[in-house]
């Protein structure tokens, strides 16, 4: 099959793709030790967390999450079971074309964009990386359809290095929580790489990804049964206290 390299993006997405480095932030005595509460707590409740997206290798993880862009991770898990069975390497996504592919994820949403994306990714990853995933992360912003947040949760779950990626939960139960009252993901990740204590950082995104999914939900909060409601300043505002 000819394949076709899309030009290199990588020079437009670099300044984009530095990683965020952790400011300095002076913390009062009390605010260090109840963000060190907090991640105690989180870290007795549940010490090993991980995604929830299934894949079987560094590519397949890659893609999984790419896809979970704006989708539930249990509707791409649904898709991918029987996707990844048949390619879960570049070249077989390849050969399995795009017309497929974009009948395996129709359940997801965008799933046009991200099914041509996927089969971009691949010829990129089977012509310049020989059919494995860059494990940096401006080559992996460089991959069409992969932000700034793929990467980082890559790079996270890879052990590459530790990395907070913000999507609408973190977001959220950051700024409940006050960790953050950054206005954008940018921001709140910056503030999460400089506050969360280094020993928690490559957990930190599982558990406040799962607090939000599960007990910090975007409408009703679970104010009454949540782990760390002592140590949140919200709580008063969700229980009429
Ligand atoms: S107390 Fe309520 S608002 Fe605060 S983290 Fe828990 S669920 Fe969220």
């Amino acid at each position: 099959m000819t394949t076709t390299m899309p030009p290199d993006p990588a020079a437009k997405k670099s300044a984009r793709a530095r990683a965020v480095k952790p400011k300095r932030k002076r913390l009062s005595p009390a605010e260090a030790a109840r963000i060190e509460a907090l991640f105690a707590r989180f870290e007795a409740a549940e010490p090993a967390p991980a995604t929830e997206l299934a894949y079987r290798n560094p590519y397949t993880l890659v893609v999984a999450v790419a896809l979970s862009a704006q989708a539930t991770d249990k509707s791409v898990n649904k898709a991918t079971e029987r996707l990844f069975a048949v390619a879960d390497t570049p070249q077989a996504m390849i050969e399995l074309g795009e017309a497929r592919l974009t009948e395996a994820i129709k359940t997801i949403g965008l799933y046009r964009t991200k099914a041509k994306n996927v089969i971009a990714l691949s010829r990129i990853l089977v012509d310049r990386y020989g059919g494995e995933v860059p494990l940096s992360r401006e080559a992996l912003q460089a991959l069409p359809g992969v932000g700034r947040k793929t990467a980082s949760v890559v790079l996270n779950e890879l052990g590459v290095e530790p990395a907070i990626a913000v999507d609408t939960h973190v977001f959220r139960v950051s700024h409940r929580l006050k960790l953050s009252d950054a206005p954008t993901p940018e921001g709140v990740e910056q503030d999460l790489m400089a506050r969360v204590p280094e020993r928690w950082r490559t957990r930190a995104h599982h558990w406040l990804i799962l607090h939000g999914r599960y007990v910090c939900v975007a409408r009703r909060p679970k104010c009454e049964v949540c782990p760390v409601a002592d140590l949140c300043p919200s709580r008063a505002l969700y229980l009429g206290m």
